[in-house]
């Protein structure tokens, strides 16, 4: 299909604006001030966190396996000299060996998926965008929330008070984010959410339910204890409560919807390996992260912010590609 016909069939699906060429969309005002203002964020996120003893290590782009977890993506497969490996999914295997140099590390990390081409009109998703990626050694997921919560108020606090002006100029109301600032972001759990919207206990929330509630909030908000099924083999069951994750979402208020995904892990070799069964996954692919693991691993949480996303929420602008300076929207043949 042409680019052109594939833009009007994104469009007829319901996404009213798409990128235009690189050079008018990098030469767009919007598109500068959207990436000044990232670029800030990413300043702010990065003393932040390196104020807290965090050291940044540079993600891998492609390894033999990669994150399973990401329902609906597809993988990429590259040819590594005559093997088959894969562009990263996520970092996730690569956050947890990272623990054997430090305690307390993040990346920006690059992530291609394949998502399906109808979500090239839902605004939120892209086929290869980058996430703040977290990990730390010991910590529980109420310690790694407090390092999510830290990260957001901490891009926000940046923006706000080093770039007032840009942000209105994006019609930005900087009162968006008053209360983010002054409180500290409110917990509720799986099962409370999905009561909230008829949902399905033992699955994911859909999208239309997680905007419903996303809508009604002022502040970002976490979402805890997912039922095991819906998320990958890495995200610790709980223990009191088998069948239920140790893991949390943070959702953006004003019907933005996810920003990250987190938990404590899964580090013990036998229930990895069972968790990867009852995932179907097939335990021989991962061989270096098994080998890994049976020599001992860390107890550990981590989360990744999607940093488009994030962007997208701080920036008030409509669509997630209006966050990426090249963006690449799923199914879309663009630059
Ligand atoms: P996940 O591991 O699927 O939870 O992804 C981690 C975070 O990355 C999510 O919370 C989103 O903020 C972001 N993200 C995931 N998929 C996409 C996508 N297709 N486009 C843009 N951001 C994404
Ligand atoms: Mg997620």
């Amino acid at each position: 299909m042409q680019q052109e016909q594939q833009m009007e069939s994104v469009a007829r699906s319901g996404a009213e604006r798409l990128p235009g060429t690189p050079q008018e969309h990098l030469s767009s005002e919007t598109t500068r001030t959207v990436l000044r203002i990232q670029h800030r964020m990413l300043m702010g996120i990065r003393r932040h966190l390196d104020e807290a003893g965090f050291t940044e290590l540079h993600a891998p782009v492609i390894g033999p396996v990669t994150d399973p977890g990401c329902r609906g993506a597809k993988q990429v497969d590259i040819d590594f000299y005559g093997r088959r490996y894969k562009l990263m999914t996520s970092a996730i295997l690569y956050k947890q060996a990272s623990l054997h140099a430090f305690d307390r590390i993040f990346c920006v990390a690059p992530n291609i998926r394949l998502e399906p081409p109808e979500t090239a009109s839902t605004s939120r998703h892209l086929a290869e965008f980058h996430q703040i990626d977290v990990e730390v050694a010991g910590y529980t997921r109420e310690q790694i929330m407090d390092v999510a919560q830290g990260i957001v108020v901490a891009a926000v606090r940046e923006v706000v008070t080093t770039m007032p002006q840009e942000l209105e100029r994006l019609g930005r109301d900087t009162d968006a984010f008053k209360d983010l600032l002054e409180r500290p972001f409110d917990v509720i759990t799986h099962a409370e959410a999905v009561g909230q919207v008829d949902g399905d206990p033992h699955a994911e929330i859909d999208w239309e339910g997680e905007a419903r509630i996303s809508r009604k909030a002022t502040r970002p908000f976490f979402v805890t204890d997912y039922p095991k099924g819906s998320r990958g083999f890495y995200d610790r069951e709980s223990r009191e409560h088998p069948g239920m994750l140790r893991n949390f979402d943070l959702l953006a208020p004003e019907g933005y919807g996810e920003l990250a995904s987190g938990s404590e892990r899964e580090f013990e070799y036998a229930r990895i390996v069972t968790r990867m069964r009852e995932t179907g996954e097939n335990p021989a692919k991962y061989g270096w992260y098994l080998d890994m693991v049976r020599e001992g691993i860390q107890g550990s949480a981590g989360f990744g912010i999607g940093f488009e996303r994030l962007t997208r929420y701080i920036t008030g602008v409509q669509y997630v590609w209006e966050a990426s300076a090249y963006p690449k929207l799923p199914g879309v043949f663009s630059a």
